[in-house]
């Protein structure tokens, strides 16, 4: 493919290259001179980042560090004269520290988007968690998720914890843990009138965050459409099919072929694999620069993009209470019949842990 130089790129070109970026960004690998060419146009204006963390591992900033096409420096840190995102706040990443970094918090200088990576905790009045001080009083993560979102341009959960409570939620989640769209409601909306975009995992493909973010700065500069998204906020480029319709071990699972312990040959279902009911392209995008996948290596997939994640998918090793159906159960059924006992599954589990939390 040929690529235009940024001088030659006329905007109508760019909006063509724009929907090129589009299918890029959901392919195997993103497009790394696409995605700078994007990124060159918002040159003059940048958009601040402002990714703060409440209750989390650090490791979905970890698994960032691990895009390689485009280099997150080019992305993130904007040593790239054509790149322009300004990361004025991101605990692990920034070069600032101290009262110099909060200084971003406090008062954003520029239009910003806001990163969340972790949950929130609302007990004890969020003291759990707290980053910095104002006048020498701690400012809970609480407080400063209630403050940032009002005026960010789009706000982004970064992994599940931040999508959806994650482990720190699990029972009997003693800090109140919640995800962002529990704590600022289902009907919060950014001041570009968007929707919090959930990038679940534990954690994220770099591939996930690097291509919504992309997508997500042209389109506050209306030069992309806002992703779509699931019924759980998630971008549908990554999140639309389960890692069971992309498994290699998927005509083992047809064939009734069920592995009984690990490293056996068979599909890993009866050693408690959640691809059925777990929606993800881990399958087929892959990990580690392409190279793998959980059920790829013979690790069951723990539904980590799930809201359900983890409690109501573990434990991890023991098969799911639904039926795995082989090749020709299932065509005696239907298939009908395994998304219908799937849903019901996740219903139930997610009943219960509202029943755990409230
Ligand atoms: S290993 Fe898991 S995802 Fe793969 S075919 Fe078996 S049940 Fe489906
Ligand atoms: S295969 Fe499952 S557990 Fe593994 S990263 Fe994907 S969604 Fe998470």
């Amino acid at each position: 493919m040929q690529h235009q130089t940024n001088d030659a790129l006329s905007r109508r070109n760019f909006l063509k290259a724009g929907v090129g970026a589009a299918a890029l960004l959901s392919t195997f690998r993103l497009d790394e001179t696409l995605i700078k060419e994007a990124m060159s146009q918002i040159r003059g204006g940048g958009v601040s980042v402002l990714w703060i963390h409440g209750a989390a591992c650090q490791a979905c900033t970890v698994s960032l560090l691990n895009t390689t096409y485009p280099d997150v420096t080019d992305v993130l840190l904007g040593t790239l004269p054509q790149v322009k995102l300004d990361l004025d706040y991101q605990t692990v990443l920034m070069l600032k520290w101290g009262n110099e970094a909060l200084e971003a918090l406090k008062n954003p200088q520029k239009d910003y988007l806001l990163l969340v990576e972790g949950s929130i905790q609302t007990k004890n009045d969020g003291t759990f968690c707290t980053i910095g001080e104002i006048d020498g009083k701690p400012v809970t993560m609480k407080d400063w998720v209630t403050k940032l979102a009002k005026d960010a341009l789009a706000v982004i959960a970064i992994g599940t914890c931040a999508s959806y409570g994650g482990i720190p939620a699990g029972a009997p989640n003693p800090t109140g843990a919640v995800g962002t769209t529990d704590f600022l409601g289902t009907n919060y909306r950014s001041r570009l009138n968007f929707p919090i975009v959930n990038i679940p995992g534990c954690p994220p493909h770099p591939d996930w965050m690097v291509g919504t973010l992309t997508s997500l700065i042209l389109a506050t500069k209306k030069l992309y459409p806002f992703p779509e998204l699931d019924s759980l906020g998630r971008p549908t480029m990554y999140f639309e099919r389960s890692i069971h319709d992309d498994c290699p071990r998927r005509g083992l699972y047809d064939e009734g072929n069920f592995a009984e312990k690990f490293g056996h040959d068979g599909c890993i279902y009866k050693l408690g694999c959640k691809g059925p009911i777990s929606y993800a392209d881990c399958n087929s995008r892959k990990w580690n620069n392409g190279l793998t996948s959980c059920t790829i290596s013979g690790a069951p997939c723990i539904a980590c993009v799930q809201p359900e994640f983890p409690d109501k998918s573990s434990p991890f090793f023991d098969a799911l209470p639904i039926p795995a159906l082989s090749y020709k159960e299932a065509a005696g059924v239907g298939v009908a019949v395994g998304g219908a006992l799937a849903g019901a599954y996740w219903l139930r589990a997610r009943k219960e842990k509202h029943r755990v939390e409230h």
